[in-house]
């Protein structure tokens, strides 16, 4: 299962990679960069972690830009930040958004 041809995600921040519900996915649609907060949108995308320290090193090194070939404003990364302490403060396992995919066979 190691060699299928998916595209990865890989965190901008600590380079690693990780499962889709790990990450903020933030995509460059057409030069506006923005947090693809449904999941939906499609252009090209990076992924961070949930993390405010791959966040600080993403900020630092640029490589959200490089990534998505664009200008990241800051307002994006102010935006980042505080959906990142909203998701490491509401870390829990009980997800309640996957009532429709729960099959009991
Ligand atoms: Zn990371």
């Amino acid at each position: 299962m190691e060699m299928n041809h998916l595209p990865e995600r890989m965190c901008v921040g600590c380079r690693q990679k990780g499962n889709k519900s790990e990450f903020i996915r933030i995509i460059n649609k057409s030069g506006e960069i923005a947090v693809d907060s449904n999941g939906k949108s499609s252009g090209r995308g990076a992924y961070i972690h949930k993390n405010p320290l791959c966040l600080k090193t993403a900020i630092k090194k640029k490589s959200l830009d490089r990534a998505l070939k664009g200008s990241v404003p800051n307002t994006l990364y102010v935006l980042l930040e505080s959906q990142i302490r909203v998701e490491a403060s509401s870390a829990l396992p009980t997800g309640s958004s996957l009532d429709n995919s729960q099959i009991n066979e």
